[in-house]
């Protein structure tokens, strides 16, 4: 899928629209979900224009895939400390992806069951 620019989370990072912002580097931005599935439910997205996993890995430069990962990494401990957290990430609408820019869930705070949650 291209990516669209009209996205919601491209709208966040050119500050059209808020977000409760918990970090941001020069790779990434990371905000709390606005429908939490957890009590820690924040959102890792990258700065630049990826319309998912598979477009991040395609074309992003090696410098943004590690700068981004490493503000997950960043984001999880910030958010989280040592505890156990789960990351998702949908990679198409058949995966249930909604929003067409790249990003990464950072969920943790209860147990997370099956590896669908069920
Ligand atoms: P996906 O379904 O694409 O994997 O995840 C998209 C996520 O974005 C959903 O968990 C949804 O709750 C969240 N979301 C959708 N719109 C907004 C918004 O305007 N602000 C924030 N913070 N999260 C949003």
């Amino acid at each position: 899928m291209s990516y669209d620019s009209t996205n919601i989370f491209a709208k966040i990072l050119r500050g059209e629209i808020p977000c409760g912002k918990v970090y941001e580097d020069q790779h990434a931005l990371a905000f709390h979900d606005i429908a939490p599935a957890a009590p820690l439910h924040v959102l890792v997205i990258p700065k630049g224009a990826y319309s998912s996993f598979a477009d991040f890995m395609a074309r992003a430069t090696p410098v943004e895939v590690h700068g981004f990962f490493a503000a997950v990494a960043k984001v999880a401990a910030q958010e989280n400390g040592t505890a156990d957290f789960r990351l998702i990430s949908n990679n198409g609408e058949g995966a249930g992806q909604t929003v067409h820019h790249f990003h990464v869930h950072v969920l943790a705070g209860r147990p997370m069951g099956g590896l669908l949650g069920e």
